[in-house]
């Protein structure tokens, strides 16, 4: 059980000296539904390692990212600025609008990302599992702040080996090798290996670990062991997921353990965030929440977050004020020394005063999100959806309609105007995106529709 309020007596109320910098671990999962995890409500499917981050570190109910599909979402999480400033508005495509190449679809080199920051402090840094952040040498997660690179460069691959070798987009690299598929066994299992060998390996200085699972994203590859485990489940993509979430979960379970065996454990920050909600079509579950990935429902944005870091964030407390993905980055520097890399301003604030209760206030007044014709902010209680000129604004107190089932928006002009000004104010300050989605707005304008609720009739809208 978590205790909502739990005191935290004289632990933070002064600022504890770390013998060392702590060693940082950002863990993504991929797709993966608000509810399957077991800390988050979930019955079906055991998630008993994700959980104990929660029971030993804070646990965020209202947890966004910056965008609800793969590429953009990690782009906010990687530099803690909204991805919009720099163009990276959609998933990667082969659509360069005017001015821009196709060797430009990726993250802007301009940018700094987390492992340049970490470097900033000193850390060593590594990347490991799904990249998707471009596929040009800028791009590259050596040339982006990584000392080392364990991952594929797409957004997606099988987690089993592929027959033939694969094109290089698809391929597992180490560092500028490529892991031929003949050694690829099970992609959530190498990923959580090489995590494992890396925190062995630097056990005696700080460290930095983006360590992104493209696990519970489709394909729906499970080993067949855990499938078994799974039998009472009748429908068969559901079981593949379950098995799916049960590797994650393990994986997370032996960072834990492999950080314990080298005496890091006390000293490592840990941050789990999940990077858009369930999707159409990996059999995920976001409970209450309504909406999937790509959208601007709950269920596309609203993620499952954890944070760990013994003796300076609560043990057992759920933070109820909204955060966003972009914190992560403040979050780390603030942890790992302070040291930002170049100048550009953060959209995110360091969750660590806050969480503590030094800060009472909230993090964000206001959030964000844009994807085409479809936009969103979310300001204290209230939540706005503007989706083209051919849907009506739609307006929701998450507070008393967390599901968005009734939309307020003709009881609230005055209310409806103020948020629109918000979001035409932040998209002053923003770029338009530097690559157009490959699927259009059409989608995006019917899945904003108050009459298109389910999964069955979001899947005609992917
Ligand atoms: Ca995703």
């Amino acid at each position: 059980m978590i205790c909502l309020s739990g005191s935290t007596g004289d632990l933070f109320s002064q600022e504890k000296v770390s013998p060392r910098r702590p060693n940082i671990i950002v863990i993504v999962s991929d797709d993966a539904g608000y509810a399957d995890f077991g800390v988050y409500g979930g019955k079906e499917i055991p998630t008993p390692n994700i959980d104990l981050l929660a029971k030993n570190g804070t646990l965020f109910t209202d947890a966004y990212v910056t965008a609800s599909v793969c590429a953009p979402s990690r782009a906010g999480i990687l530099t803690g600025r909204y991805q919009q400033r720099f163009g990276f508005e959609h998933n990667i495509s082969n659509k360069p609008v005017a001015g821009y190449k196709m060797s430009d679809v990726g993250l802007d080199p301009e940018e700094k990302t987390i492992g340049d920051h970490m470097k900033a402090n000193g850390y060593k840094t590594i990347a490991i599992g799904k990249w998707h952040q471009g596929g040009e040498e800028k791009h590259f997660p050596l040339n982006r702040g990584f000392d080392e690179f364990y991952g594929f460069l797409e957004g997606h691959r099988d987690f089993f080996a592929y027959k033939k070798e694969s094109a290089r987009k698809f391929a597992l690299y180490h560092n500028r090798q490529i892991v031929p598929e003949t050694e690829i066994s099970y992609l959530t299992d190498m990923f959580t290996q090489k995590a494992s060998s890396f925190i062995a390996e630097n056990s005696e200085r700080p460290f930095f670990m983006y360590l992104a699972y493209n696990a519970v994203h489709v394909p729906m590859n499970a080993k067949p062991e855990l499938m078994e485990r799974f039998s009472s489940i009748s429908d068969k993509g559901r079981r593949a997921y379950a098995a799916m979430m049960v590797s994650l979960d393990e994986g997370v379970g032996n960072i834990l353990e492999v950080l314990k065996k080298n005496n890091l454990y006390e000293n490592t920050l840990i941050v789990f965030i999940n990077d858009n909600g369930a999707a159409t079509g990996n059999f995920s579950d976001n409970g209450r929440l309504r909406g999937l990935k790509g959208s601007k429902w709950e269920g596309g944005i609203r993620v499952a977050s954890l944070m760990q870091w013994p003796g300076h964030i609560p043990a057992g407390k759920k933070y109820p004020k909204v955060v966003s993905a972009l914190d992560i980055v403040p979050t780390a520097i603030a942890a790992a020394g302070g040291k930002q890399a170049g100048i550009k301003p953060l959209d995110g604030k360091s969750l660590l005063p806050f969480i503590s209760g030094q800060k009472s206030k909230t993090p964000h007044k206001t959030l964000f999100w844009r994807r085409g014709i479809a936009a969103a902010v979310r300001s204290g209680k209230w939540k706005l959806i503007r989706s083209g000129a051919q849907n009506p604004v739609l307006l929701f107190n998450l507070e008393k309609d967390i599901s968005e089932t009734k939309n307020l928006a003709s009881l609230y002009p005055t209310k409806v105007k103020r948020m629109l000004r918000l979001l035409e104010k932040w998209e002053e300050a923003v770029d338009k995106p530097h690559w157009e989605s490959a699927s259009g707005d059409y989608n995006q304008i019917m899945k904003h529709r108050m009459e298109v609720l389910g999964r069955e009739m979001e899947l005609k809208y992917p």
